[in-house]
C-alpha cells in the first residue's frame, strides 16, 4: 500500500450541492457525499438539523431556505457533537440550540479537541474557516430521551434511540409524515465515520431507527432516500458495514495480532465491498482503531487530537 496523504487533506474538488424537497414541510441539503442539512418547515418556524462546518457554508443552506419559506429559523439541532457538523451554527441567528444531555457533555470533555483535530483532517469542509467565532457551538436546550417540539401543528421529536456514531447520537422524527433525520448514524454511498462510535451498539440502534419504519430518511452523508426500499438499502448498509467490521477486528484481536496488522487486514477485506463509498481511505484507519480499542481496553473512545490523529494515521498508513 502506497503512502495516503493524511485523511481528506487531498480531497480539493467542490461537491454539487442539491436541496431535495421530501415533503411541504421538510427539505434535504444534500451534497455527494459531504455533511447534510435537514431543514423542516413548520407553521410558524423552520428548524435546522446539523448546521455545516462554517456560518460561510451555512449561508448557502439559508440562501435555499430562503427560496421556499420566509418563516424565521428558530432551532437547530445538533445530531451530535461534530465539529463538522456544529460549528456553523452561529448563521442561523436562531433562538434555540437543541442537543441531547450526552451531546452536551461531549462538547465540555472534547469540543475544543474535536474542532483542532476535524479542522486538520477535511481542510475543504471547513470553507472560509476564520468565519467561525471563537470557543465553541453551545446547545441552549438539552434533553435525554425524547423531547418533542410543535412547530404549530406539526410534530417533531427529537429521539435518542441508542449509540451508534456516539455516545449523543439524536434522530429527528416527522411521525405524521414517517420521515426521519438520522444524522451520521445511517450513510448512503459513503464510509461510516466510526473513531467516536460504539461498535457493539450501533446495529441495535439502527434496528430502532428502522422500527420507526421511515419512508424517507436524510442520511448524515449521501443522497436523501425518498423510498421505504431506499430507506431499508440506507440502514441495511450501514449496519452491514459495522458488522462486517467488527467481525473483521475481533478475529485480529482473538488471535492476539498488533493494530497494524489488523488494520491491514481488515482494510484488504472490506475494500472490496465498500471501497467505493466516498471518504473510505479517510476512515479506516480511524474506524479500526476504535473498533480494536472497543474489543480491548477502551469501552469508550479515546479523545482524538490533531497530534494523535497523525500519530495514528503514521503508524498504520506510514
Ligand atoms: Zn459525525
Amino acid at each position: 500500500m502506497s503512502t495516503k496523504a493524511f485523511a481528506s487533506q487531498a480531497d480539493l474538488q467542490d461537491k454539487q450541492v442539491s436541496f431535495t424537497k421530501l415533503s411541504d414541510h421538510a427539505y434535504a441539503y444534500t451534497a455527494e457525499g459531504d455533511p447534510n442539512t435537514g431543514v423542516i418547515i413548520g407553521d410558524d418556524a423552520v428548524m435546522v438539523i446539523d448546521t455545516q462546518a462554517t456560518p460561510v457554508m451555512a449561508q448557502d443552506v439559508i440562501r435555499r431556505i430562503r427560496e421556499v419559506t420566509d418563516k424565521p429559523i428558530q432551532y437547530v439541532v445538533l445530531s451530535h457533537y461534530h465539529a463538522v457538523r456544529v460549528l456553523g451554527a452561529s448563521a442561523y441567528g436562531a433562538q434555540h440550540i437543541i442537543a441531547s444531555q450526552d451531546t452536551y457533555d461531549l462538547i465540555v470533555e472534547r469540543g475544543e479537541q474535536d474542532k483542532a483535530s476535524e479542522i486538520g483532517r477535511f481542510p475543504r469542509l471547513f470553507r472560509a474557516v476564520e468565519s467561525i467565532p471563537p470557543g465553541l457551538t453551545w446547545p441552549t436546550i438539552t434533553f435525554t430521551g425524547k423531547m418533542t417540539i410543535w412547530l404549530g401543528k406539526l410534530e417533531v421529536q427529537l429521539l435518542q434511540l441508542g449509540r451508534g456514531h456516539t455516545k449523543g447520537d439524536t434522530v429527528a422524527w416527522l411521525p405524521q409524515e414517517r420521515i426521519l433525520f438520522s444524522g451520521d448514524l445511517v450513510e448512503f454511498d459513503a464510509t461510516p465515520y466510526a473513531g467516536d462510535a460504539y461498535f457493539r451498539d450501533w446495529p441495535q440502534t439502527l434496528d430502532n431507527l428502522a422500527a420507526l419504519k421511515p419512508e424517507k430518511l436524510v442520511p448524515g452523508r449521501g443522497a436523501a432516500l425518498t423510498t421505504s426500499e431506499q430507506v431499508q438499502q440506507g440502514l441495511a448498509g450501514t449496519k452491514a458495514f459495522i458488522e462486517d467490521m467488527r467481525a473483521a477486528v475481533e478475529e485480529g484481536v482473538r488471535a492476539g495480532k498488533d493494530l497494524r496488522a489488523v488494520y491491514k487486514e481488515v482494510y484488504a477485506r472490506l475494500q472490496p465491498k465498500y471501497g467505493r463509498w466516498v471518504i473510505f481511505d479517510h476512515c479506516m484507519p480511524f474506524d479500526v482503531t476504535r473498533c480494536y480499542d472497543e474489543l480491548t481496553a477502551y469501552p469508550d473512545p479515546r479523545i482524538w487530537t490533531a497530534e494523535r490523529d497523525r500519530q495514528m494515521w503514521e503508524a498504520l498508513e506510514g
